[in-house]
């Protein structure tokens, strides 16, 4: 049977985009369908514009620190307008570079929103198109409880975009986003409190990391309140709103921020009615090829229950496009995926927490430094970077790497290639520091 593609993908974010332009270098006639700007949530809404806030943010402290090193300047002024305006420009030249790409590779683009019609059709924009193969690639989208007054809250969708900067803000949630936000707006002078339903943030990191950055945060004048679940929104008259937790309604914000959850996109596409199997969140469920339980439909990234990384996402397209229609199939590997929270301090880890390695391992020997950083012996700030090498004590493999600090995503990235080459401790030890630096602890531990 002749189609009218190889490939058709839904959604144009970062793996959509590479899976297309991929499979067309593989020769592949493919098609891309996008009802927004080409680009997904990392780049329009997600990890970039974040990024580009956070730099924004550590301003305030690099200008404070300067004072120990000989330098004064008077108060500053931040006008968050200017800086929206910016973002958003970054953010349009990107798209631009993102439908450039498609154009170049050959990819076909649809603008709308596409549907499965069956196994080997999609409907967009009143098309109605065959494909060999078919691949979701919608992402996900914040996740909002059911509960009253939720309707007075906001999102990181439009925290990227207020009309102005709140001076009081309170964040729902203790994940990556609520965190990130929490370090963005506290550093840009909004009050904020954080909210946090269980008794410490980042569940699921390493517990010496999550008090680490916690207690920094606190240093830092967040409010972190731990255990407090929100049970409700009030508006006052005045505009602000009131958080309610049991026992009466608390605070005057501005703005309500919830980070509590990112959701799967896989409604209204089609694909229940055609027969494809989604677990009890929504998320697509694929085999480590990245096919759904329908041979000829597959789907990547933030769709399916896999870590929701760009990278992930971007990996996981590629190896789908070879498998489908190069000459090597690989499966997906998700062993030793680094990730980082652009909090202020950065977090970074990559591999097993010291609980989950003794879970996994039995006996685990743990390494750990918590230090001032050479910066701040002028500057004087009161700031202090954690280090944590976890090691399997049978294979000695340093099987978790762990760092809240100044530079921690970019220093963790070198160390994921050593362990991803299944490093040992010993290697690590011989391997020769580079001095001064606070990367060179890692291979300082003892
Ligand atoms: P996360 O899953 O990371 O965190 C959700 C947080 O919300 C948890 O603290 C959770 O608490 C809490 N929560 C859930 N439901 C409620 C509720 N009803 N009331 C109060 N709190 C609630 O989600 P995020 O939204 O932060 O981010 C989604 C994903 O996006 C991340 O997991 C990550 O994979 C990705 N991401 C990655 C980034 C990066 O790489 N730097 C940046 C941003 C996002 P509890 O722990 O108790 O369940």
């Amino acid at each position: 049977m002749e189609f009218d593609y190889d490939l058709f993908v839904i959604g144009a974010g970062s793996g959509g985009v590479r899976l297309s332009r991929m499979a067309a270098s593989y020769g592949a006639r493919v098609a891309v369908a996008e009802d927004s700007l080409v680009g997904g949530t990392c780049v329009i809404r997600g990890c970039v514009p974040k990024k580009l806030l956070v730099y924004a943010s550590h301003f305030p402290h690099e200008v404070e620190d300067a004072a120990g090193y000989g330098w004064s300047y008077r108060p500053g002024t931040f006008s968050w307008a200017a800086l929206i305006a910016a973002k958003n420009r970054e953010i349009a030249r990107l798209n631009g570079v993102y439908l450039s790409l498609l154009e170049k590779s050959g990819v076909q683009r649809y603008d709308g929103r596409a549907t499965v019609a069956d196994a080997h059709t999609v409907e967009v924009a009143g098309h109605r198109i065959s494909a060999r193969h078919i691949a979701v690639a919608t992402g996900a989208r914040p996740m909002l409880p059911a509960i009253p007054g939720i309707q007075h809250a906001i999102t990181s969708d439009e925290a990227l975009d207020l009309a102005s900067q709140p001076k009081r803000i309170a964040v729902v949630g203790a994940g990556y986003i609520a965190v990130e936000f929490a370090g963005i707006f506290n550093g840009l002078g909004t009050q904020v409190d954080l909210w946090c339903r269980g008794r410490q943030i980042l569940r699921g990191f390493d517990e010496d990391v999550r008090d680490a950055l916690a207690s920094a945060m606190t240093q830092q004048g967040i409010e972190i309140r731990t255990e407090t679940s929100v049970l409700g929104l009030e508006k006052y008259r005045d505009g602000t709103i009131g958080l309610v937790p049991e026992g009466g309604t608390q605070g005057h914000y501005d703005a309500v921020l919830y980070a509590t959850g990112r959701a799967p996109n896989s409604a209204r596409l089609g694909l229940e009615e055609v027969g494809v199997t989604l677990d009890r969140n929504g998320a697509v469920d694929v085999d480590e090829y990245s096919t759904t339980n329908i041979p000829s439909i597959h789907a990547i990234g933030d769709v399916t229950a896999r870590p929701q990384l760009t990278p992930v996402a971007t990996r996981d397209g590629a190896l789908l496009a070879a498998s489908l229609f190069g000459d090597v199939r690989r499966s997906v590997d998700h062993e030793y995926v680094p990730s980082a929270v652009f909090s202020t301090p950065e977090v970074a880890t990559v591999g097993l927490t010291e609980d989950k390695a003794r879970e996994r391992y039995g006996v685990v020997d743990v390494f750990k430094t918590s230090f001032k950083a050479l910066r701040h012996t002028l500057s004087g700030r009161d700031e202090r970077t954690l280090m944590k090498l976890v090691v399997a004590r049978g294979s000695q493999r340093v099987v978790g790497a762990h760092m809240v600090g100044r530079d921690a995503a970019e220093i963790l990235q070198g160390i994921a290639i050593a362990m991803k080459a299944g490093a040992t401790k010993a290697q690590f030890d011989e391997t020769i520091g580079i001095h001064p630096t606070a990367a060179e602890e890692f291979v300082t531990m003892r």
